[in-house]
């Protein structure tokens, strides 16, 4: 009989299948019959078909078997809306939803989370009403971060986990592969169907040697990302191995698996080894700890194990890094950063310091943090620049406030935030500059892109280890180089900062803090979900209708659009954000930032039934309140940039049938299926010229089977003579079946009665 080993304290009755997983490993060892990487381990064994499953790095496509499911409050509500709609009563998959996007920083954090309570009301109800009905765990606001929860209480060694948000990855410090997905997945995974990945290629770093002094785990992906840019880890895995993970800290190594995401790598990766056991055994997991000693073997790269690509770092001779403005690629060694700050002219005053976020808060960094600035205090100088701290969890925040920590940043001049994300994702009612006006700020967090702190193109933010932060924020100015330059104390004198020194792990354990954790009730039959038909936030979805068994006729072009059409053009982020529970709503933003090849304009189409010109979300209106189908025509890898399933959601919604392109981006074509559209392609790319903007077409739904083509008659605006053109399309029969019922979850639904 094998071993049974919860998966986590929080949740009865799911076990780590161990044994089920070196089974899988076995079948496919034998087909494979090669060393394999540790990322290849922990995706072969969750396999749902290992004996038939093609499996070729960066060419077949796995179905595999998550084990969790992790989900943040702002993709959340479409996730959940969506599951809603399949009418299955509890999750197939553990689940847990995580409230730390949309709490503001402005001034401190008992009142911050007070005021976001009460702005995101009714946001907070749904989804603790709507978790507690379908069986989600719900980490309330101020609970922390998403990745450090996870951290601390879900990640185990050879699991799998999806994660909507994109720095999931950051479990990999505790030896799992985390993937960050779109809703669309999450739903799949959480309604029991397997889910689909292409097989990654994996990117080996090789670390020797051992940190010292300034250099912080930080600087190794800091010095990754430099290597290999931010497009560098797409379609790949980051598997970091050798003698160097030995002696990093299990948070060290979150930090650079969750900043992993900057190269655009499905995720990154360190083997099980002693350093996570004690992590474990702090966080109260020791059972699962000595389980993953009695699979150790399976729990690492395999001898001789190929990478497609290898980096090696010696950690010994390791400077600390800093790298930006603008983007997280932009690698500068302390040794040459004066000059880069001279030479590229970027503002030297340093306006605010930012540690914490979910890349870098654990114990190891708060203490190090703490250790230079009472250094400083102890020199009789305080913080110069602004300085701010976000605790990644609740529990993070009760250690440091009992081992003193916090109260060594308060008096330095820090202000303690939320726990939450705060500034990281632009939730900062920054008031010490203008917008517009150029000013340098730095942090310990992941991303830096134009604007995403404080919504101002001028800030110029650069990222680091918090143990820089807190120096530059001594030293007020971005000419500050603490390895060399002296600092002046309270008596004029001069001095050097001492080298940074703190735990891994709090020696009197951790302080959970208050209970911020909700747990489905026993009893979910009599729970109600909580969503006013007034909502301008929340909307609860209704099946799309089933295909009518016809071929389409006389379709206008909604538009027909010309050149990069990417995600965000179909449906916009930004002040967008707030409608994401809101199918109707936020369908005012779809395909507004698409140029129209007729005029190259954005958002100007002609309405056929009018002959105006129009926005695009007011024609597909006007189209639906007619009873009108419409389609519209796209160039080159159209649905390009995230997995955001609004931008297949919102054209379903105001009445398109299909899409047609030259070529798609995967994930938008698979999610345009889903929801029960038809993206289809031009057999012949050049038949996208000739197809006028204000055409006609008729499109013949009844040819649609497996590898046939479909027939597209054009009919042009100028009343020539009317020809055809072939669609391609890559629906397998499953998928077929969701063009027919609706959508997959009325699929899902129909399947379920
Ligand atoms: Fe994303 Fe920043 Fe929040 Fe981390 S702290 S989950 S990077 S927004």
């Amino acid at each position: 009989l094998s071993k049974k080993v919860e998966m986590n304290n929080l949740e009865k009755g799911h076990y780590i299948n161990y044994q089920k997983m070196s089974e899988n490993l076995g079948i496919v060892r034998k087909r494979l019959n090669r060393p394999l990487t540790f990322a290849e381990k922990i995706l072969y064994s969750h396999l749902d078909d290992p004996h038939n499953q093609d499996i070729e790095r960066g060419a077949s496509y796995l179905k595999l078997r998550p084990d969790r499911v992790a989900c943040q409050d702002a993709t959340a509500q479409m996730a959940i809306l969506q599951f809603m709609s399949a009418g299955i009563p509890s999750v197939q998959t553990p689940t847990t939803v995580h409230c730390d996007h949309l709490i503001e920083a402005q001034v401190g954090g008992a009142k911050d989370l007070a005021r976001a309570n009460e702005i995101n009301k009714e946001v907070y109800n749904f989804l603790s009403t709507s978790c507690a009905k379908y069986n989600i765990g719900f980490w309330r606001p101020g609970s922390g971060i998403i990745h450090q929860i996870v951290l601390e209480n879900y990640a185990f060694p050879g699991a799998l986990l999806i994660g909507t948000d994109s720095h999931t990855p950051n479990a990999g410090g505790l030896g799992m592969a985390a993937i960050g997905v779109g809703g669309a997945d999450a739903v799949d995974v959480m309604a029991g169907l397997p889910w689909e990945l292409k097989a990654p290629k994996v990117i080996g770093v090789r670390l020797t040697g051992e940190l010292s002094g300034w250099t912080a785990p930080k600087d190794i992906i800091l010095k990754v990302a430099g290597e290999l840019t931010v497009k560098g880890g797409t379609g790949a895995i980051v598997e970091y191995h050798g003698p160097g993970t030995q002696n990093l800290s299990c948070t060290g190594m979150a930090t650079i698996c969750n900043m992993g995401a900057e190269i655009g790598a499905t995720t990154s990766l360190f083997p099980f080894n002693d350093r996570m056991y004690d992590y474990l055994k702090a966080t109260k997991r020791t059972a699962i700890g000595d389980f993953a000693r009695e699979y150790a073997a399976e729990l690492h790269e395999d001898e001789g194990a190929e990478y497609d690509q290898l980096l090696e770092i010696n950690l010994s001779t390791l400077e600390p890094h800093i790298n930006g403005p603008f983007t997280p690629d932009l690698a500068t060694p302390i040794s040459k950063w004066k000059e880069a700050v001279k030479t590229n002219k970027w503002p030297d005053e340093l306006k605010v310091g930012l540690i914490g976020s979910c890349t870098n808060s654990s114990y190891e960094d708060m203490t190090r943090a703490a250790s230079i600035a009472e250094d400083a205090m102890a020199h009789g100088i305080k913080a110069k620049s602004l300085f701010t701290v976000t605790p990644g969890s609740e529990q993070i925040r009760a250690t440091i406030e009992r081992d003193g920590q916090l109260k060594t940043f308060e008096e330095f001049g820090g202000m303690v935030l939320a726990n939450a994300c705060g500034p990281c994702i632009g939730q900062w009612d920054r008031r010490d500059v203008k917008k517009g006006e150029p000013n340098s700020i730095i942090s310990s967090y992941n991303r830096n892109f134009t604007g995403r702190n404080d919504a101002n193109p001028a800030t110029h933010s650069f990222v680091t280890s918090p143990d820089l932060v807190v120096a530059m924020t001594i030293a007020g100015t971005l000419n500050f180089n603490p390895l060399e330059d002296e600092l002046t104390d309270a008596n004029g004198k001069k001095f050097k900062l001492k080298e940074p020194s703190g735990q891994g792990l709090p020696a009197n354990g951790y302080d959970p803090g208050q209970d911020t954790y909700q747990a489905p009730p026993e009893d979910r039959s009599t729970v109600s979900v909580a969503v006013s038909p007034s909502s301008d936030r929340l909307q609860i979805l209704q099946p799309f209708d089933a295909w009518d068994g016809k071929d389409a006729t006389d379709l206008p072009i909604l538009i027909k659009a010309q050149g990069k059409t990417t995600t965000d053009h179909i449906s916009m982020a930004g002040p967008w954000l707030k409608y994401r529970g809101h199918l109707d709503n936020i369908s005012n933003n779809m395909l507004i930032g698409a140029i129209n090849a007729e005029n190259g304009e954005a958002n100007k189409i002609k309405n056929n039934l009018t002959g105006e010109y129009d926005a695009v979300p007011a024609v597909a209106r006007d189209y639906k309140k007619n009873g009108i189908k419409w389609v519209v025509v796209g160039d080159w890898n159209y649905g390009e940039g995230s997995s955001r399933e609004h931008a297949a959601l919102e054209p379903r919604h105001l009445g398109g049938l299909a899409i047609i392109t030259r070529s798609f981006a995967r994930i938008h074509e698979t999610n345009l299926k889903k929801q029960g559209m038809l993206p289809l392609t031009f057999i012949d790319p050049a038949d996208y010229d000739k197809i006028g903007p204000n055409d006609t077409v008729d499109l013949k739904c009844t040819e649609l089977a497996v590898g046939q083509p479909m027939t597209l008659v054009v009919k042009p605006a100028d009343g020539s003579k009317s020809f055809d053109i072939k669609l391609a399309h890559t629906f397998n029969e499953g998928q077929i079946e969701w063009f027919k019922n609706g959508s997959a979850l009325n699929t899902m639904a129909k399947n379920a009665k």
